[in-house]
């Protein structure tokens, strides 16, 4: 208990899978969670589980206006922004390699994946700043290291994250901003992303295969570096990527 006391913490994509996992643990350790996701059952259901602590926001983290409401709103009601989890994201449509990839959905990818993150860092660095300091964690993947064939729009939205993080990172340090910025790299998590990606138990156990431990990793493999992230104890930290995927980066 008191990891994040006191913090006040937006996750956005809250209202399933690592958002939701990472809300939950974020809020037994202490936080202040706003929840926000543009499904509304899911969200809801996660302050639920929440119990306290925690209340719900409708948000679309590729639409610029929405981010501009959502902390205004939390520093209007809260009086401060401690830390942003820019958790929401798209795999699309599975399998998608580059040539069958329509422009549509490739910029549906992108508008969501990258866009979301970048509007999140926009507006929430002067949020973070003018409350003291504080910490953004972005989500990108495994995704970020290799070819990923079948997810050709994934693939190259989560590199973006990758190294948009490493670039938020400098440019606070150097500004001397006390805003730390860090990216997390799942491996494979059966979450409802997860599970659509490999539909099949044939699948599922051919990937497994390819995981050095030998299974795939739960939500909350994922929530717990978020909250090392997001709390103190990362105070040095900035630009890192944390990668937390049962070894299959080591391989
Ligand atoms: P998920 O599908 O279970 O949850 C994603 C949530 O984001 C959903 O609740 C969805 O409604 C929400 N969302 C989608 N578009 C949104 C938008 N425009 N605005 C607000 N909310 C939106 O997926 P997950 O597995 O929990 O994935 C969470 C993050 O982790 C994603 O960024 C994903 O790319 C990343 N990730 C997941 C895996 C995995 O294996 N599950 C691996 C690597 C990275």
């Amino acid at each position: 208990m008191g990891r994040v006391a006191d913090k006040v913490v937006l996750v956005t994509g809250a209202g399933s899978g690592i958002g939701r996992a990472s809300a939950k643990l974020l809020a037994a350790e202490g936080a202040t969670v706003i929840v926000t996701d543009v499904n509304r059952a899911g969200g809801l259901e996660t302050v639920q589980q929440i119990g306290g602590r925690a209340r719900f926001e409708e948000q679309d983290t590729s639409k610029e206006a929405d981010w501009k409401r959502i902390i205004d709103d939390i520093l209007a009601r809260e009086g401060r922004l401690n830390g942003i989890v820019n958790n929401a994201g798209i795999a699309g449509p599975f399998p998608s390699t580059f040539e069958d990839e329509s422009l549509d959905q490739w910029r549906r990818i992108l508008s969501i994946n990258v866009e979301g993150v970048f509007l999140g860092c926009k507006h929430g660095v002067p949020a973070l700043r003018s409350s003291g300091g504080g910490s953004i964690v972005n989500l990108s993947s495994l995704a970020a290291f290799l070819g990923t064939p079948d997810l050709s729009a994934y693939g190259a939205s989560k590199g973006a994250v990758r190294q948009f993080t490493k670039t938020v990172a400098m440019d606070c340090a150097r500004k001397g901003y006390k805003v730390r910025c860090n990216s997390v790299h799942p491996g494979i998590i059966m979450t409802p992303m997860g599970e659509s990606i490999l539909p099949s138990e044939k699948a599922r156990e051919r990937t497994r295969q390819r995981v050095p431990v030998g299974h795939f990793g739960t939500p909350e493999d994922i929530a717990y570096g978020v909250l090392y992230l997001i709390s103190d104890e990362s105070r040095f930290m900035t630009g890192a990527e944390l990668v937390i995927d049962g070894g299959m980066n080591a391989v």
